[in-house]
């Protein structure tokens, strides 16, 4: 929630919700997920990660009945993180902008890895691999799995970042049309 604005219904239910923005919901992350449930559009039982508890605590606080996860959006799983095969990884890179969080390390044609610290296990970065050497592994004990505060930071971090390359890219191909013309 931005400063000390007053909390909203929208932001309480935000707070009850794992944050990995792994879209199973049917949203396109955890916040549009919160605000659809605060406008009473959508169900309470839409977010494999929440599971069981994130459910009683979503009916707790909305007053509704407590349902059973849709298995339309996803089975609950024991914590799992992303492991790249690093022999396969070809170091294209598109694994990086889909990850919500920025938990992989690597560069154009380097070998990319991914850090169990910052991994919510979302498997946003699977679908763009081309040559599918990603996979979702359990959590390793030793490891900690970020907080759902955290990951609402580096995911705003991200979307940050991502408009700000936008906005660069733009301003780049505004510049270069001007000079053709000047
Ligand atoms: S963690 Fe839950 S609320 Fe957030 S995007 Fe995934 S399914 Fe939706
Ligand atoms: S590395 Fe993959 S599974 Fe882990 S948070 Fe990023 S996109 Fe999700
Ligand atoms: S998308 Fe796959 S091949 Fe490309 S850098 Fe990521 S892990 Fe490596």
């Amino acid at each position: 929630m931005p400063g000390n604005a007053p909390q909203t219904l929208a932001d309480a239910i935000d707070a009850l919700l794992p944050q990995t923005q792994c879209t199973r919901c049917g949203y396109a992350g955890c916040r549009p997920y919160a605000e659809a449930l605060a406008n009473g559009d959508t169900a309470l039982n839409r977010c494999p990660p929440g599971g069981a508890t994130t459910i009683d605590a979503l009916a707790a606080l909305l007053a509704r009945p407590a349902l059973p996860l849709d298995p339309a959006c996803g089975v609950e799983t024991e914590p799992r993180v992303a492991r790249i095969d690093e022999e396969r990884c070809i170091g294209c890179a598109r694994c990086l902008p889909p990850c919500p969080v920025d938990a992989i390390v690597g560069a154009q044609r380097q070998m990319h890895t991914v850090l169990d610290s910052l991994c919510t296990g979302c498997e946003l970065c699977i679908a763009p691999c081309p040559v599918d050497c990603i996979t979702l592994v359990p959590r390793p004990v030793a490891t900690i799995a970020p907080a759902a505060d955290a990951n609402r930071e580096r995911h705003a971090a991200h979307v940050a970042r991502a408009q700000r390359r936008r906005d660069d890219r733009a301003a780049r191909i505004a510049a270069r049309k001007q000079a053709l013309h000047a």
